[in-house]
């Protein structure tokens, strides 16, 4: 199988010199392995998505020296490459994993419910659920009903999931201790993050996923979604995160170091890339 390798930025603000370097060392990973790169945008977060950020990210990524084959605006096998249009695929993915068994409605924790749209970063990781609605008989069978509840993971207690990550080495946690049930869906109808991530790297195709090392405690979740589904699970390479004169880790609020700016000042890409 030849790699394949996603860019998968979110337009909730304009990129900055962080996303660049992950982006660019997916870039990098994929030429060297004689690979394919797409792009796929993770526009789920309705509340925080903006369209002129999507045209945005695509310009930054471009001017930043990035180049893809696949993806928005480009078309390519596995289209849409837009979540906010994969709906139809995250809810077949989400009745396969009703019909097994391996999710259940949850009816508490608007907290958790509400973070589960978009990837979580340091700090702010999902505290261990303590599994109040895992018992409880589901009272609907219907698919449409069922899409307007919250569902969650039921994570194999005291396994422990494993994985050599291409950057950091071998990586363990153990369900149950390190991570509990996650969410999946959410009532309004949107898949979680973790769910929406592991069905678009399974469908396409995706063989190493590069990404901020602030995904990688996603990865173990992702890896019991890529099971449960039946898919194989692609390698992970978490890069570390960039961080500011004070220690503090890139956001999109740090504006002074966002792409646009930059080029708006007149510097380089290739100076960036050095
Ligand atoms: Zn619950």
């Amino acid at each position: 199988m030849s790699y394949r390798g996603r860019l998968a930025p979110s337009p909730t603000g304009y990129l900055h010199l962080g996303h660049a370097r992950t982006f660019w060392t997916a870039q990098e990973r994929a030429r060297a392995a004689g690979g394919t790169l797409i792009l796929r945008n993770d526009d789920l977060d309705r509340a925080r998505c903006r369209p002129e950020f999507a045209t945005a990210m695509l310009e930054d990524l471009r001017w930043a020296g990035c180049a893809w084959s696949e993806g928005p605006g480009i078309g390519g096998p596995h289209a849409p490459y837009a979540q906010s249009e994969r709906l139809p695929q995250y809810r077949a993915a989400f009745e396969q994993l009703r019909m097994a068994g391996f999710i259940y409605p949850c009816a508490c924790s608007r907290q958790d419910v509400l973070r589960a749209l978009t990837a979580p970063h340091h700090g702010d990781e999902e505290p261990v659920y303590p599994g109040t609605c895992r018992l409880r008989s589901p009272a609907v069978s219907d698919h449409e009903a069922a899409l307007t509840q919250n569902w969650r993971f039921r994570v194999p207690d005291g396994e422990a999931v494993e994985f050599t990550d291409g950057h950091d080495g071998p990586q363990r946690a153990v369900a149950g201790v390190d991570f509990g049930d996650f969410l999946v869906w959410r009532k309004d109808g949107f898949p979680s993050y973790q769910l929406a991530c592991a069905v678009d790297d399974a469908a396409m195709q995706i063989t190493e996923v590069v990404r901020g090392a602030d995904l990688i405690t996603s990865t173990f979740r992702q890896l019991l979604l890529f099971r449960a589904l039946g898919c194989e699970a692609p390698a992970f390479f978490h890069c570390p995160l960039l961080t500011d004169e004070h220690g503090t880790r890139l956001a999109k609020r740090h504006d002074a170091l966002s792409l646009r700016t930059l080029r708006a000042e007149g510097r380089h890409a290739e100076e960036l890339r050095g």
